[in-house]
């Protein structure tokens, strides 16, 4: 076995952990300071502290400890994630 194929395997086992990781672990992200949870791309949450963020698997997750879905990202009344318009290229 060659060292650039054990390095290549290396790297997909290393993206595909990353992968499930990122997907598995938080659905939404809480704001531990304002009560509200957003989805993981929302832009409040770039902004956020990151001592505030609270991660939850699930939206239902966040609204049983007491969070509120945010207006810009979420659907208030279901607190489901919005059906967003496609991203506008740069
Ligand atoms: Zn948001």
């Amino acid at each position: 076995m060659s060292r650039l194929c054990k390095w290549m395997c290396a790297l997909i086992v290393v993206t595909f952990v990353a992968a499930q990781f990122g997907c598995a672990s938080s659905q939404v992200i809480g704001n531990k300071s304002s009560k509200v949870y957003h989805t993981r791309d929302c832009k409040c949450v770039g902004k956020m502290k990151e001592e505030n963020k609270v991660p939850f698997a699930s939206t239902d997750a966040a609204r049983k400890e007491g969070y509120r879905p945010c207006k810009v990202c979420l659907d208030e009344k279901t607190g489901a994630k919005k059906a967003t318009e496609p991203k506008k290229a740069k």
